[in-house]
């Protein structure tokens, strides 16, 4: 089982625990430190696949809960599976729904057999158990797949973290014993909350378990930045060497930054693509609103660096102007400068690490204290 998925690692980094690989899948390859786009909706918002691809997405992620939801895995499976039917020929990695369960539904029951829930769409309630999202990823048909986890909010006692814990504990194994696919890997979830100690309990007895894959999970729930970095810290280097490290739902340069130095190897986040639609642009680590007065005549690109279609053909000026008239292309152009900016950097650090200048090119995001920087707010 699993024999179609490996993790090679080509480098290592001799002042931190970085390291740069590759993660082959059946759909190909993912070279990593790899920043992943989102696409919730079997979609990354306002952007075809054709340009995720001139972006430089390899792997991307979609959300089983709303797939569930709309259209459904029935209907994915009828258009020939995820990949056929988002016409997405790369790796894909959907999510178990287990964080979209536990942080948007409301009036959900928690038991031990799986979480109950009413349907935001039409009130129906829907029962999603460690079984049912496997079954659901299953029919999906994503290349990696990821284990159904409790994921406590950052205010939960300790005493409920470590029960979140030892449930997700219990529902992986679950999970393994409803997986039917050998061509799809099941990743485990580290949880454990800020309990760095939980957390490497958890590490260790998910590493037993021989994933060809393993997450950390439940960060980016509102803890401060600090704090999840000492997470990451803590737990990336407890996880097997020859297996892909994933770090779910982070995605700014700073958390990416020092969670490569932990060993950390894939990443995802909405953020390229939300701040997109509200008009915001990333460039060189900083987050420019093209509402500003400044960019209303401003007729340089973006980043006269960055090779993206945004960048290569539009200037500020008229990026601007489209953001202030709310033009559908202003969003596509914005998510495509975004997006490739955000794997860039993660492309930028894997050639960093391949010359042995990482820590030093980088030293800014891995040193810099979090209020020396204002320019990573999440909106
Ligand atoms: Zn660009």
């Amino acid at each position: 089982m699993n024999t179609t998925f490996s993790y090679e690692c080509l480098q290592t980094c001799k002042q931190t625990k970085a390291r740069a690989g590759i993660f082959h899948t059946p759909h190909g390859i993912v070279e990593t430190p790899r920043f992943m786009p989102v696409g919730t909706l079997a979609n990354v918002k306002t952007v075809t696949p054709a340009q995720l691809k001139d972006a430089g997405a390899q792997m991307v992620l979609s959300n089983t809960y709303h797939l569930h939801l709309q259209p459904g895995e029935k209907i994915v499976a009828g258009g020939g599976g995820l990949h056929k039917f988002m016409a997405w020929d790369g790796p894909i990695l959907t999510d178990s729904g287990g964080f979209q369960v536990f942080s948007l539904s409301e009036m959900r029951k928690i038991t031990e057999e799986g979480v109950t829930f009413r349907s935001p769409h039409d009130g129906q309630i829907i029962k999603l158990t460690p079984e049912r999202s496997i079954e659901i990823q299953n029919t999906l048909g994503a290349d990696v797949i990821m284990a159904f986890d409790e994921c406590p909010p950052y205010e939960a006692t300790r005493q409920e973290v470590e029960a979140a814990t030892d449930r997700t504990y219990r529902w992986l194994e679950r999970c393994i014993t409803a997986h039917q696919r050998p061509d799809q890997a099941l990743f485990g979830i580290v949880q454990g909350g800020i309990y760095l100690d939980l957390r490497s309990k958890a590490a260790v007895d998910l590493t037993k378990l021989n994933l060809p894959g393993y997450a950390i999970g439940g960060v980016s729930v509102g803890e401060p930045p600090e704090l999840m970095t000492k997470i990451v810290q803590a737990t990336a280097p407890l996880l097997p060497a020859n297996k892909p490290r994933y770090l779910m739902g982070v995605g700014t340069y700073r958390e990416i930054a020092r969670a490569i130095a932990a060993g950390v190897d894939l990443f995802d986040c909405v953020i390229p693509t939300r701040w997109a639609r509200h008009g915001t642009a990333m460039v060189k680590g900083d987050r420019w609103n093209l509402k500003n007065a400044q960019f209303r005549e401003d007729f340089s690109p973006l980043d006269e660096s960055c090779p993206c279609y945004a960048c290569q053909n539009f200037s500020r000026a008229y990026i601007s102007h489209l953001v202030r008239s709310q033009e559908i292309l202003a969003y596509t152009l914005l998510s495509i400068h975004n997006i490739t900016e955000l794997i860039r950097f993660t492309q930028r650090i894997r050639q960093a690490i391949f010359q042995g200048t990482f820590a030093t090119e980088f030293a800014h995001w891995l040193n810099e204290s979090e209020s020396e920087s204002q320019s990573e707010e999440i909106i």
